[in-house]
């Protein structure tokens, strides 16, 4: 078996694991973060050193951090929250196709319920043309949503550019990093960004562990989709996981110190990937290799169908389309955003390398996806 999956989700470092460990089975550790006693403190305490390692990560202040149970959650809280929060002033939001379902979903129930949403047509490669995107802009519009990597094709969005167009008009621009916190670097102090959503389980971390971050500036604010115990500002109660944010906090401060390494592996791994198979014919690069991100490539071959080819690639542990789409026969929806045909869509194998993988592994799959290809093509030649 050959992991090259990371994209989904990636192995727990042990480091992480030991931390977490300690944080649930350790005397006080467990000891519930809402209550006033010194054994409380103690877990309060840690949550904080937590929030101070991911807040380092992304240069912004730990108040600034909301935990939740991942992106998908901070994504709806982001949304849902920012959009009702606003709808006073504006009832428009704008965000584009290629999104992850955790963001697309919320904007398609929103606009069941009254609010009115613009999809930005990408250009070819996946990115979205700020001239574009300004063009969409209104008085009434409230939010926009679009992320910094894609997690299909890789692409990277220049949310710097987005952000800038939208803070001139007052309106809320919320980033999903799932794909790039802790892979990237990220400067919220820097970057016009109000609101921006985090997992753990991408970057080394534990499942079920993420964060939203929510800019200190008037009128940025969301409404809480959970109510109860008034933990987190009331924005979103429940008791604290410790172990879990202990681990969020250690996954941020291995991947602040790793970054530029790991940087540097990917793009090594995944130039050796291409440079083993960009010869074949037919081959389309679903996103860009200069404005991807290294850990991911997606890439589609004419003329191969997609089911044959995931089963010749047995060994490989890849993915057709995303992980959460990868069960369905339908064509991915981001490449088909893209302008790609079902055909080519479905031919698509997303490859994602990371910390662990190898020069070996990566020829392992460069002489397994030659013969797959090859092979597909010689026993159904279909017209390209
Ligand atoms: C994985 C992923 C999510 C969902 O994150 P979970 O923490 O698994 O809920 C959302 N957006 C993007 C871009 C992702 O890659």
């Amino acid at each position: 078996m050959i992991y090259l999956d990371y994209a989904a989700s990636t192995p727990v470092d042990p480091a992480i694991i030991d931390a977490m460990s300690a944080a649930m089975a350790a005397p006080g550790n467990y000891a519930n973060p809402s209550s006033t006693h010194s054994e409380g403190r103690q877990s309060i305490d840690l949550i904080s050193a937590a929030a101070e390692r991911l807040a380092a990560l992304v240069n912004t202040s730990p108040d600034r951090l909301i935990w939740t149970s991942g992106a998908t959650e901070s994504d709806n809280l982001a949304i849902f929250g920012a959009a009702t929060y606003r709808q006073d002033r504006g009832r428009h939001l704008v965000s584009m196709r290629t999104e992850h379902k955790a963001v697309t979903d919320p904007f398609a129930t929103l606009a069941k319920r009254g609010f009115e949403v613009t999809w930005v047509d990408p250009e070819p490669d996946g990115r979205v043309d700020l001239g574009k995107l300004e063009s969409v802009l209104r008085d009434d519009t409230q939010l926009v949503s679009i992320m910094h990597v894609n997690n299909e094709t890789g692409i990277i969005q220049d949310i710097g550019g987005i952000g800038a167009l939208c803070r001139d008009r007052g309106i809320l621009y919320h980033v999903d990093a799932a794909q790039s916190c802790g892979k990237l670097p990220i400067d919220l102090d820097a970057l016009p960004v109000d609101l921006m959503s985090m997992t753990a389980h991408k970057f080394y971390g534990p499942k079920g562990t993420g964060a939203l971050y929510i800019a200190d500036r008037k009128g940025v604010h969301v409404d809480p989709m959970l109510f109860g115990g008034g933990q987190q500002r009331r924005l979103r109660p429940g008791t604290l996981p410790t172990q879990q944010i202990v681990g969020f906090g250690e996954t941020a401060a291995i991947a602040a110190q790793r970054m530029n390494q790991d940087l540097a592996h990917l793009r090594a791994l995944r130039d050796r990937f291409w440079a083993g198979i960009r010869d074949l014919p037919g081959l389309v690069v679903n996103g860009s290799l200069e404005h991807g991100f290294p850990g991911i490539l997606n890439v589609s071959a004419e003329g191969v169908e997609g089911e044959s080819l995931l089963l010749a690639l047995e060994p490989l542990c890849v993915a057709t389309g995303s992980a959460c789409n990868s069960k369905s026969q339908e064509p991915s929806y981001v490449l088909r955003a893209l302008g790609r045909s079902d055909e080519l869509a479905q031919s698509a194998i997303r490859f994602s390398f990371g910390r662990p993988t190898t020069d070996a592994e990566i020829d392992a799959a460069v002489e397994l996806y030659r013969g797959a290809v090859t092979r597909l093509r010689q026993l159904a030649p279909v017209a390209a």
